[in-house]
């Protein structure tokens, strides 16, 4: 139960370690809300610099958990957990957009960096908000209606079919659903959504932007997704995205003046459509590493945590060109399998040269569940997807 300030009852933030044991050393303090894989790889790159990192994630059992020497258990969208989390902290930064935003406009005011800056969490955080964005600031998008709730879609049914999306808490799909006829309405989300039209899409790339606290922009060259059609995740991401140069360079651009104009500091993950007419569409953002960009890892001169990092240092951002072309697969959990995880087919695909395999350490799968991914990188993005698509045929999370 909530609180109006948004405490829950009987929640208190603890320490898994003993601060006594590991005392808070070295120089920056970088507090993450969130301790999933992306706080796992941030961390993993956090130990080139002189940084120490604190996690925190309602889940014991989280990626960050075992391998961070500062983990505390709470939940992210409790004002006083996220607030006393933050004070103990210089920087204060997100793995996960979902958290209280008032406990960071608090920090903000004592003092406390916050990257991304709250305001621009907040329009992220809510579908409505972002289209508004967009449509206000000119950025192409797709048309859209905002709607309170089921009993509004009468009026839409000779417009179908739309694109339903919550506004808010949805990922990974979950929260979107095509409505084709009067026959869907029955089964359509109740609650604030937006209607949107259903885009002819061409191919779906990305594009991550990144400031740095000096205000210098750059941006990541697109890669391009391709989704799993039951899950509606991304099952295969392909660096560079097989696109001219013209819609290349427009990409990038468009990102970075999103960045700019959301006046944030960190990365931004800008996701986008080429439709079946070659124009490109915004179709959300997220301002935190990004699944778009784990090739960034092997592929690119600076990964997109090296570069989170240099922006929360306050350092200057590091070169975002492709060094070789790559494919990401990502291992989801195999349909039929709840429980302790194990790694069919590693071996194999470790034995294969240009094959990068990450695991997040979650010690149990479910179906579509994201346990890890694998990286393939060679001089032709033709040979990197051959493995890659072996890779995915062999490689098994199963139980
Ligand atoms: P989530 O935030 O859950 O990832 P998205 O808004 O990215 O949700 O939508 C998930 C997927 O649904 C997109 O990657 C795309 O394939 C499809 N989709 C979303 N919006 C549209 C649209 N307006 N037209 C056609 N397909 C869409």
């Amino acid at each position: 139960m909530k609180s109006p300030t948004g405490q829950t009852k009987n929640s208190q933030l603890f320490s898994i370690f003993d601060p006594m044991e590991k005392p808070f050393y070295k120089g920056l303090k970088i507090g993450v809300l969130g301790g999933g894989q992306l706080g796992r790889m941030l961390l993993q790159k956090s130990y080139s610099y002189n940084v120490e990192m604190a996690f925190i994630d309602p889940d014991t059992h989280a990626p960050c958990r075992e391998i961070s020497n500062w983990f505390y258990r709470g939940d992210l969208n409790n004002f006083k957990l996220v607030h006393d989390f933050g004070k103990k902290c210089d920087v204060v930064t997100i793995e996960i957009e979902n958290v209280c935003v008032e406990a960071l406009e608090q920090l903000e005011k004592e003092g406390i960096k916050v990257f991304p800056q709250p305001r621009a969490i907040k329009v992220v955080q809510d579908k409505g908000l972002q289209k508004l964005f967009y449509k206000n600031n000119g950025f192409p998008t797709s048309d859209f209606y905002l709607i309170e709730g089921k009993q509004d879609l009468e009026l839409f049914k000779n417009q179908l079919p739309l694109v339903q999306k919550l506004r808010k808490g949805g990922y990974d799909g979950k929260g979107v659903q095509v409505l084709r006829s009067a026959a869907d309405i029955e089964n359509a989300f109740d609650g604030p959504c937006i209607l949107e039209q259903l885009v002819p899409i061409h191919k779906e790339i990305s594009v991550i932007a990144c400031r740095g606290q000096n205000g210098d922009v750059k941006a990541y060259p697109p890669v391009e997704m391709e989704f799993n059609a039951e899950a509606n995740l991304v099952e295969f991401l392909f660096s560079p995205a097989k696109i001219s140069k013209t819609l290349e360079i427009q990409a990038m651009e468009l990102a970075k003046k999103i960045i700019v104009q959301l006046d944030m500091v960190g990365i931004l993950a800008v996701e986008m459509f080429i439709t079946k007419e070659g124009e490109l569409l915004v179709n959300e953002i997220a301002p935190r590493p990004h699944n778009s960009g784990h090739q960034t890892i092997e592929g690119n001169e600076t990964s997109q945590y090296d570069q989170l990092l240099r922006c929360l240092m306050g350092m200057p951002l590091g070169n975002t060109d492709i060094t070789i072309p790559s494919v990401m697969v990502n291992l989801l959990g195999e349909k039929d399998y709840v429980g302790a995880v194990k790694y069919q087919g590693i071996e194999q695909a470790m034995a294969t040269d240009g094959v990068n395999v990450h695991i997040y350490g979650k010690t149990e799968t479910k179906p579509f569940r994201k346990m890890g991914h694998v990286t393939v990188v060679d001089k032709s993005l033709e040979k990197a997807i051959v493995k890659a698509k072996i890779i995915k045929d062999t490689l098994k999370v199963i139980a």
